[in-house]
C-alpha cells in the first residue's frame, strides 16, 4: 500500500509547493491504515478545480460543480477535489449544492463514517479530528456527527454503514444502529443503480455472508409494501434463507454469489429478471444470472420427482441434465454446479438423500455420506464429458450439413442442426464431421423436416 500512495505523493507535493494544503482522504488512508489493498487513490486540496487544471499538464474535469478533477500522473488517474461542504440535501439523496472551503476539518466532517473520515499528510501524518483511529482500534463504525441527521441527509449511508462494517469486521456503534433502524424506509428515495452498486460490492467483499446477516437484522428490507424492500430482499434478507447461505464466501465469483442469494431467498424466474433490471445490471450480466436460475429450477424439479429406486430413473436424471446444460450454457452450467457444490443446502431436502442408490460404483463411496458431492461430481463429469456445447462447437457447420442434404436453406437447418448437437450430447452421434453428416442425412430422411 505504500508503494501506492508513494506513486501519487509527486501530486500532492505539487499543490503544497504552490501553497495549498494537501491530503490523501477517503479509502485510501482507511486501507493503508489496515494495510489492505488500495482501490482507488483520493486527494483533497484546499485549491480550486481551475487551480489544480493549471498545475497539472494531464486532467480531466470528471466533476468540475463538485470540486472533482482527474489528474493523470505516470498514467496513473488520481482525483483531486476541493474541500468543501454541502448542504441542502433533497430528498435524502445528494446534495444540491456544495461550498469550497478553506478548511480540511470542515471537509472532513462531511463524509460518512469516522474511519473514511481520516487525512494523510505527505509526511504521513495522520490527521484525524473526528476519532477515526481511536473507532479502527475499537472495531467501530459510527457515523460523523448525528447519525439520524446523516442517514436523512443521505439514505444510502444506511447500505455503506452495512458495507463497510461487513467488510471490515466491525461493530456498528449503537447510536448508528438505532438510527439505520429508525430510518430504514428512506431508502426507497435512494436511486436503484446506486443501491445496486452499493449491494455489489458487499456480495463482491471479503465478507458476503456478515452483510446478509447484517443487512437482515438492519429490517433495511422487511416491509415488503414497498416496492423496493420486496425486490431487493432476494439477496439475502429474509432471515430464514441465511442458513443456506452460510458459506457463501466459499463461492469466488461474485455471480455465483448473487445467484445464490436469489436461490436462497427462493425468488421466481420473473422476479429475478425484475431485481437484476432493477439494480441496473448490464442485459448480459443479466441474462447470464437469470439462465443459472432456470437451470435450477429446472433440475430442482427433475431431482424432486425422482422416487430413488430405480437406476433407469437416474440415467435419465443425467440426458436430462446434459440436454439442459444445452439449453441455459456452459457458463450457467458450471455455475451452478460451484453453487450447489457450496451450498448444497439449496437442493431438494436432506430427507430424500438416503435413498439414492451408489451413483458411481467404482467410487465405492458410501452413499449417505456423500450423496450431494456425488451427485454434483457425476454431473460435473458429464458435463465434461460433452463434445459441444453450441453449434459452434459442432464438427460440421450449416454449409456443410446444407450441402450433403441437398435442399434449399431455410428454417429446417437451424433446428437440424439442433437436433445435432443434442444427439452428440446423448452419445448417439459422434462429434466427427463425416459422422455427423450421414446422421444429418439420416434424419433428414426419416423425418422429413420441410420449410
Ligand atoms: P471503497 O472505494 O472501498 O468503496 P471509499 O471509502 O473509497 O471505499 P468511496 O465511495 O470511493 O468510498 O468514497 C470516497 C470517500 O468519500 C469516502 O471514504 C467518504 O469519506 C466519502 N463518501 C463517499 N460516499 C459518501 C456518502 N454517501 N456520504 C458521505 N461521505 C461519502
Ligand atoms: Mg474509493
Amino acid at each position: 500500500t505504500g508503494t501506492a500512495l508513494a506513486a501519487a505523493l509527486p501530486v500532492l507535493q505539487k499543490l503544497e509547493s504552490c501553497g495549498f494544503e494537501t491530503v490523501f482522504v477517503g479509502g485510501c488512508v482507511r486501507d493503508s491504515l489496515w494495510k489492505r489493498p488500495l482501490k482507488d487513490i483520493d486527494i483533497a486540496t484546499a485549491a480550486r478545480p481551475e487551480q489544480v487544471m493549471d498545475l497539472f499538464p494531464q486532467t480531466i474535469p470528471t466533476g468540475l460543480k463538485h470540486g472533482t478533477v482527474t489528474v493523470i500522473h505516470n498514467d496513473s488517474h488520481y482525483e483531486v477535489t476541493t474541500f468543501r461542504t454541502e448542504s441542502g440535501y433533497e430528498d435524502f439523496r445528494r446534495p444540491a449544492s456544495v461550498q469550497f472551503v478553506d478548511n480540511l476539518a470542515a471537509d472532513l466532517q462531511r463524509r460518512d463514517f469516522t474511519i473514511n473520515a481520516m487525512a494523510m499528510r505527505s509526511n504521513g501524518e495522520i490527521f484525524d479530528p473526528v476519532g477515526g483511529l481511536d473507532d479502527i482500534r475499537k472495531g467501530v463504525l459510527r457515523c460523523v456527527g448525528d447519525p439520524d441527521a446523516r442517514f436523512q441527509e443521505d439514505a444510502l449511508r444506511m447500505l455503506r454503514a452495512i458495507r463497510f462494517a461487513a467488510e471490515y469486521e466491525l461493530r456498528i456503534a449503537p447510536a448508528t444502529w438505532r438510527a439505520i433502524k429508525r430510518h430504514q424506509r428512506l431508502l426507497v428515495n435512494i436511486a436503484m443503480e446506486r443501491i445496486g452498486s452499493e449491494c455489489d460490492k458487499m456480495i463482491g467483499g471479503s465478507h458476503p455472508d456478515r452483510a446478509i446477516v447484517w443487512f437482515a437484522a438492519s429490517g433495511l428490507m422487511d416491509d415488503t409494501k414497498e416496492p423496493l424492500p420486496e425486490r431487493i430482499q432476494a439477496w439475502g434478507g429474509r432471515r430464514e434463507s441465511l442458513g443456506s447461505l452460510a458459506n457463501i464466501t466459499l463461492l469466488d465469483e461474485p455471480d455465483d454469489r448473487w445467484a445464490a442469494c436469489c436461490l436462497a431467498g427462493d425468488l421466481p424466474l420473473p422476479a429475478v429478471k425484475g431485481l437484476f433490471q432493477a439494480l441496473c445490471f448490464s442485459a448480459r450480466r443479466a441474462s447470464r444470472l437469470t439462465a443459472i436460475i432456470a437451470l435450477h429450477e429446472a433440475m430442482v424439479e427433475a431431482i424432486k420427482n425422482l422416487s430413488f429406486r430405480s437406476e433407469n430413473e437416474w440415467l435419465s436424471l443425467l440426458q436430462d441434465w446434459k440436454l439442459r446444460v444445452l439449453e441455459h450454457g456452459e457458463y450457467a452450467s458450471r455455475a451452478w454446479l460451484r453453487i450447489i457444490g457450496e451450498l448444497p443446502g439449496l437442493l431438494p431436502s436432506a430427507a430424500e438423500r438416503h435413498s439414492i442408490p451408489p451413483l458411481d460404483r467404482t467410487t465405492g463411496s458410501s452413499v449417505e455420506a456423500d450423496y450431494s458431492d456425488s451427485l454434483i461430481n457425476r454431473l460435473k463429469r458429464e458435463l465434461d464429458s460433452l463434445p459441444a456445447f453450441s453449434l459452434s462447437g459442432l464438427a460440421a457447420d450449416g454449409s456443410a450439413v446444407l450441402a450433403r442434404v441437398g435442399k434449399p436453406a431455410g428454417p429446417w437447418l437451424g433446428r437440424l442442426l439442433e437436433k445435432l448437437l443434442r444427439a452428440t450430447a446423448l452419445g448417439e452421434v459422434a462429434n466427427e464431421k463425416e459422422q455427423l453428416l450421414n446422421y444429418a442425412e439420416q434424419v433428414n430422411r426419416d423425418e422429413v423436416i420441410n420449410d
